[in-house]
């Protein structure tokens, strides 16, 4: 099953949940490329590279060796070696990977993995340029958005979760900063490609957002 599904939207939308289990019920494999923009992020701050130094930064992704290893049903983010699966969630990582996500020699590095990736074996795939830049000829492409309060709550219970209480409108603030500049950058914005499903999930459950795709999907394969 070579099928290629891409899933793009704002940060928060529930993109990666509900890619994890379109892919586990279709038998393909799951590829967040959010996840790759992090790992630059991370490693650019380690070493101490300047957010504005596009040259160094653009070096710094070609060098890396940033692998996606499955395991059950989650991802293990490896570079260079390193497991960097919870380091890449930081707040630290997650207020400085926008910047670095709007250089486009960065974007050319890893958007070459994605699709180098997505060439030997059928994939659903998230992240914010899937459906209009690197998976342009994607059977099923989905545009997957939820109402800012939505988002923002829903990464709240997660947080609270995992013991970090933060605050609502903090929350709201950076998200919506983080979209803005994906939204907002020149080269490969974050935008609905022509031909996706818009998706909106603020009132939906995970599983009704993915039974919709899986639905899509199956409709495609039966075509
Ligand atoms: O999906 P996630 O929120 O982990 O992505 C982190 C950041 O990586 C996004 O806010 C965006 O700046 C960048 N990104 C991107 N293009 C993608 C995936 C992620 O620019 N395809």
């Amino acid at each position: 099953n070579r099928m290629k599904v891409a899933i793009d939207g704002p940060a928060g939308a529930g993109k990666s949940t509900v890619a994890k289990i379109v892919a586990e019920r279709l038998g393909l494999l799951y590829i967040d490329t959010g996840a790759m923009y992090r790992a630059v992020a991370l490693k650019a701050i380690q070493a101490g590279i300047d957010l504005s130094d596009q040259e160094s930064l653009t070096r710094l992704a070609a060098d890396l060796d940033i692998r996606l290893n499955p395991d059950g049903r989650q991802l293990r983010v490896v570079v260079n070696n390193q497991d960097v699966t919870d380091q890449i969630r930081s707040q630290q990582v997650t207020e400085s990977v926008s910047q670095i996500a709007t250089i486009p020699g960065v974007r050319a590095q890893l958007v070459k993995i994605q699709r180098r990736i997505a060439q030997t074996q059928g994939v659903v795939m998230d992240g914010r340029d899937i459906g209009t830049q690197v998976l342009p000829n994607a059977e099923v492409k989905i545009f997957l958005t939820a109402s800012l309060q939505e988002r923002a709550e829903r990464r709240m219970q997660e947080l609270a979760a995992k013991g970090e209480p933060v605050n609502l409108e903090e929350l709201k603030n950076s998200i919506a900063k983080r979209d803005a500049r994906d939204s907002q950058r020149e080269f490969s914005p974050l935008c609905k490609a022509e031909d996706a499903h818009v998706i909106d999930s603020t009132s939906l459950s995970v599983s009704q957002v993915a039974e919709q795709i899986v639905e899509l999907c199956k409709a495609h394969i039966g075509t």
